[in-house]
């Protein structure tokens, strides 16, 4: 298939391509890793409070409620200069990526939608799916989620992009075969589900508001709807249950705990996966574009700075750490940048 003047294969080049650069499936962590998660999941109250703190310092509220109003500005001025807007200094990235391919690869959810109450909720509006829509009619485009990829095709709705679910784990091109796609977790599918059924018994049953979110080859446990007070215990009862699953372990998101095959495999391993099915993995004239609002979301950035290419530009309105290049503020400003993207490459 030819595509944006470059010859990309259908999934099957997309599974060989994995297979020469990834055992496919990926190995599985050894003993020493379950080991590691049995020691984390074992020292207490150490550990539970610096998850909590962690869950604390990724919430949106609290950042909301930071007091020093000439303190924040100072310092969100000094991590504006480090990380400037996409949208400000559009016209230098665009010279940057003048006379190269350029990809596009999105996360969803905080970056083509807004971060809503209901996770099933997190639709895109059409102004945005015109965005992305424009943008693959130009550019090789993906969109990399940390959700189940039927789940984000059903969001998104564009057959022309490629869609990398569950952090990358579940990957597919754009054509119309929904079976033939990368399945790097695959053997771990019958202990996720199981897995999922005891999360569901255990934290969903007992703690007001929480969600547990089956995405095949991850799970979601979403607090984004659960008091303050009871974050603790929820996380208790989420570690209590992953005893149980020494394959899996936890990583957390904004307003979500999610529980993963103990594989290395991150955004950041589906960003490279990706580059090398489109053939760009051993080019220069390569530009990545990778947007993204997570933590998650930083694997694939710290692919694009050791590679040296391309920009990762992360979507957040407050100063965090972040190995992106620049930032945007909201999904709408993510709009409004697809949208000079193709202005850009009108011709
Ligand atoms: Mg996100």
């Amino acid at each position: 298939m030819t595509k944006h003047g470059v010859v990309l294969g259908p999934e099957d080049a997309v599974v060989a391509a994995a297979a020469r650069h990834f055992s496919f499936p990926p190995p599985r962590t050894g003993g020493d890793s379950c080991r590691k998660l049995a020691a984390q999941v074992d020292l207490g109250a150490a550990v539970m409070g610096s998850w909590l703190d962690s869950m604390k310092a990724s919430s949106p509220r609290h950042r909301l409620m930071a007091p020093l109003a000439g303190a924040a500005d100072a310092e969100h001025d000094d991590w504006m200069e480090r990380h400037p807007s996409a949208l400000e200094r559009f016209e230098a990235l665009a010279a940057a990526a003048k006379g190269k391919q350029v990809a596009v690869f999105l996360d969803y959810d905080g970056t083509l939608s807004p971060i809503v109450e209901d996770p099933d909720r997190a639709v895109m509006t059409d102004e945005m799916r015109e965005a992305v829509r424009g943008v693959a009619a130009r550019f090789p485009t993906a969109i990399v989620s940390g959700r189940c990829r039927d789940k984000v095709f059903g969001f998104v709705g564009l057959e022309e992009l490629y869609y990398a679910g569950s952090h990358g784990m579940d990957i597919r091109g754009p054509t119309a075969d929904p079976n033939n796609h990368g399945k790097p977790a695959a053997e771990f599918l019958p202990v996720i589900e199981e897995a999922y059924a005891a999360l569901v018994g255990s934290v969903e049953a007992s703690i007001p508001g929480a969600k547990v979110e089956n995405n095949k080859f991850c799970l979601s446990v979403h607090f984004r709807c659960v008091e303050e007070a009871a974050w603790g215990a929820l996380f208790e009862r989420v570690r209590a249950v992953l005893r149980d699953y020494p394959g899996l372990r936890l990583t957390q998101g904004r307003k979500v705990l999610e529980v993963r095959p103990m594989i290395k495999w991150d955004k950041g391993k589906a960003l490279e996966f990706l580059l090398d099915a489109l053939g760009y993995a051993e080019r220069s004239d390569v530009f990545p574009v990778y947007v993204g609002d997570d933590r998650t979301d930083e694997d694939a950035f710290k692919v694009l700075r050791s590679r040296g290419q391309g920009a990762g530009i992360l979507v957040s309105r407050f100063p965090k750490e972040t190995a992106a290049s620049f930032s945007l503020r909201d999904p709408a400003e993510v709009r409004d940048f697809l949208r000079r993207l193709v202005d850009a490459n009108a011709t």
